[in-house]
């Protein structure tokens, strides 16, 4: 597990503890080495012996003031409150990691449809050919950097901004608005990725065709009750309506 190099200290608690209020300044020394000896352990625990213990904090004597600050967990020296300072630490950085590799992924899959954009999905026949869809589809052998058509249709699944649209029931409906109306003009990526945009704009109202009632609580008399007005948006899981879009109703 990653660690962070640095712990916070609360002053305020430090100073309260009746534990460390009956320590000398020689065991508060001890003690602070202990904890940083305990951050940087992979479990963020100690070895129970004393003899260690005394050699980590350099410290001889007694130190059972020190002890009495951590509780034994599965044969090893746990502060708790340390502990749990550590837990938090170690999960920020863990998703400060993946909202930074998100970003990465994204930037790379946002590079590799730009350098895509103007390659045309089809073949160069003056109307698109009804397998045209099972090509799209298919897996492209390109190199490894580049985005396959199948990565391509795949970006938009995974994208939470076309949550709720149908990608490839919206692949069908472009291709044939395509076929029926511009038979001249090729099936692009630039094309499909104008149809999705305008997709999103049309979202409320896939959310309000699903028919789902607003779930925020409104009063009514000296109750609250859902809204139940139609939903033309989620937040989350929850649908709401336009006049509870609002992110801080869903607090
Ligand atoms: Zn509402």
């Amino acid at each position: 597990m990653p660690t962070t190099f640095w712990f916070p200290m609360y002053c305020n608690d430090f100073l309260a503890s009746t534990k460390i209020a009956v320590m000398t300044t020689e065991e508060i020394g001890a003690y602070t080495l202990l904890l940083c000896h305990a951050w940087q352990d992979p479990q963020c625990s100690l070895p129970a012996d004393e003899e260690t213990l005394k050699k980590l904090g350099r410290i001889s004597g007694d130190i059972s003031n020190i002890r009495a600050c951590f509780i034994v967990k599965r044969g090893r020296l746990v502060n708790e409150r340390l502990l749990k300072e550590w837990v938090k630490a170690n999960h920020n950085k863990e998703m400060a990691s993946q909202s930074a590799k998100q970003r990465w992924d994204k930037k790379r899959t946002t590079d590799a449809m730009r350098s895509h954009i103007r390659t045309p999905c089809s073949s160069p026949s003056p109307s698109p050919s009804p397998k045209e869809e099972d090509r799209i589809a298919s897996t492209v052998q390109k190199p490894s950097s580049t985005l396959t058509d199948e990565l391509w249709i795949q970006s938009f699944k995974t994208n939470p901004l076309y949550t709720g649209i149908d990608i490839d029931l919206q692949l069908k409906r472009a291709q044939s608005w395509l076929q029926t109306n511009a038979p001249r003009r090729q099936f692009t990526r630039k094309y499909f990725g104008n149809w999705m945009t305008g997709e999103i704009g049309k979202k409320p109202m896939i959310a309000e065709s699903l028919g789902r009632p607003c779930q925020t609580r409104v009063k009514r008399g000296l109750e609250f009750t859902p809204c139940n007005k139609p939903a033309t948006t989620m937040i989350g899981t929850r649908p709401v309506c336009a006049e509870h879009d609002v992110k801080k109703d869903a607090l």
